[in-house]
């Protein structure tokens, strides 16, 4: 879509603002017998859709849980005969199982004998990615936002780091999933990319364009990627970023596209990096690297970038280099789900095709089948190298190098490095919903299960800097527990399904739990 064309929608729009906003939720108080409920929720409806329509949350002022086996996120076992009291969003105790008279002003909530974990975090997601391209993205982005939020949190997933989207958009929807009006995860973010101008295109929406206008930008609620031109410009956006709230900086270095006969695109200069970075510095926020190349590792680890988002895919990462990143205390998520997935899209139509519509709403299950559809037609047919040329990335190119994205993770693993747990959920085929595909992934490389949900919990936590509060089941941090059913220990395949979901003392999900009915 041209830029004239997609601005000539949005004034559209704004005549006909109704459109702009078609959710349709209601507080609803929910009243329990116990005569402990904290706080009424909000009931979610979906509107337009074929998802489950009703959604609720309940607090209470002191919960007592009992019956389950615990994975603390410390230990390669499970714990017994424990008990887990909170009070209003913070774990007050973990103690052995006695009495549980002596507990009466606690809401009792018998977990079945399930595995109860930490609340999972995702520390590499894009929660504004509308799916969608066109005119309907701006009439449409609520909605699928809502979707997104939604399928992420009841996955398991209680804390995201998002790393580009519509600054806008991702304050108005995180205040809405942190008071509970709508379902979501606690949201770390970035705000918008700061990438370089006419750089890299990859992600959703790939055809939005970069728009400067600040009266458009205000209602659209800002660029999913910022693209400055001049080192004084992407000062300036990198510091109102920050103005604007950004928790973390992520910027790009993508210098070529993905293909046998790679072609160069615009990247920052080594000036612009360090620019973000000594702004990064100077108010103590974080900056993380896209690099799914061997020479974006080294750069990320020479400039010293704070995490790397992807992993090598073209070569395997020299020692030296792997030494470094570990020396310097840097974190990679390698959000294996992007390269698998390209061995997968056969998979991925079937998935939209039976349940699309969990996913997405209908005009995104569309558009996102459609290019799947594409790229299937094309890994058919024999490209000519001219043709090949042009693809800013090319399936085929994504199956020879998968090897390569296993063998490094295996070597940073072997080394002792940092590995954090990312979906890059927001990328078209990243549907909200699959960290279990990203746990399977980590463990099919050859990580133990227990490094795995370490990395899930844990590990995720230190890297964004919330080891005091998340991460673990201790004393004194967030209430954020899930539960499922069987070991996750021995068998990764029991995450695929999350029984209960606790974000912050409040139940948001708790499939045939006693006196919960959620
Ligand atoms: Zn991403």
């Amino acid at each position: 879509m041209k830029d004239l064309d997609y601005i000539e929608s949005i004034l559209e729009l704004l005549e006909n603002k109704l459109q702009l906003s078609r959710r349709d939720f209601s507080k609803a108080s929910v009243l329990l017998s116990s005569g402990l409920l904290l706080s009424s929720a909000g009931s979610f409806a979906l509107s337009g859709c074929d998802r489950k329509p009703e959604w609720k949350s309940i607090s209470f002022l002191k919960i007592l849980l009992h019956n389950f086996q615990l994975f603390d996120g410390l230990q390669n076992r499970l714990l017994k005969d424990r008990i887990i009291l909170i009070e209003e969003d913070k774990i007050q105790g973990i103690e052995r199982k006695g009495d549980l008279d002596q507990y009466r002003d606690y809401k009792a909530v018998d977990l079945k004998g399930w595995t109860i974990l930490p609340g999972l975090i995702d520390n590499h997601v894009h929660i504004t990615c509308p799916f969608m391209n066109g005119g309907d993205v701006l009439s449409k982005m609520d909605q699928q936002i809502e979707y997104n939020l939604r399928n992420c949190v009841m996955s398991g997933v209680t804390t995201v780091r998002d790393v580009g989207g519509s600054p806008g958009k991702i304050s108005k929807f995180r205040s809405k999933a942190d008071n509970n009006e709508i379902p979501g995860p606690r949201v770390i973010s970035s705000l918008s990319m700061i990438a370089a101008r006419k750089g890299e295109q990859l992600g959703w929406p790939v055809f939005m364009p970069y728009i400067r206008n600040p009266q458009i930008k205000e209602i659209i609620g800002g660029n999913f990627a910022e693209r400055p031109a001049t080192i004084r410009e992407l000062k300036e956006i990198t510091e109102e970023m920050i103005r604007m709230g950004a928790q973390w900086l992520k910027t790009l270095h993508h210098d070529h596209t993905i293909s046998f006969y790679p072609r160069r695109i615009p990247n920052h200069t080594d000036e612009g990096y360090k620019a973000i970075l000594e702004i990064g510095k100077k108010h103590d926020i974080k900056c993380a690297l896209h690099a799914m190349f061997v020479n974006g590792f080294e750069k990320g680890v020479e400039l010293g970038f704070h995490s790397l988002e992807h992993i090598p895919m073209d070569d395997v990462i020299p020692e030296r280099y792997a030494e470094k990143f570990i020396a310097k205390g840097m974190a990679i998520m390698p959000t294996m789900m992007v390269y698998h997935d390209f061995l997968n899209h056969q998979i991925i139509l079937e998935l939209l095709e039976d349940h699309g519509k969990e996913y997405l709403i209908p005009e995104a299950v569309k558009q996102v089948s459609n290019i799947i559809s594409k790229l299937l037609a094309l890994e058919k047919r024999n490209l000519s190298e001219e043709e090949q040329r042009k693809l800013l990335a090319d399936p085929r190119y994504f199956k020879e190098m998968f090897p390569n994205v296993v063998e490094n993770i295996k070597r940073l693993n072997g080394m002792g490095a940092k590995i954090g747990i990312g979906t890059d959920s927001g990328t078209f085929r990243g549907l909200f919903g699959r960290y279990n595909d990203e746990l399977r992934h980590m463990t099919s490389a050859g990580i133990s299960n227990f490094d795995t949900l370490r990395m899930a919990t844990v590990v995720n936590a230190g890297i964004i800097d919330m080891q005091e509060k998340i991460g673990t089941i201790e004393k004194g941090k967030y209430a954020d527990i899930i539960a499922v059913e069987g070991n996750p220990l021995k068998n990764i395949e029991v995450m695929d399904s999350v029984a209960m979901i606790m974000k912050g003392g409040t139940f948001i999900k708790g499939k045939g739990v006693h006196g919960l009915n959620l």
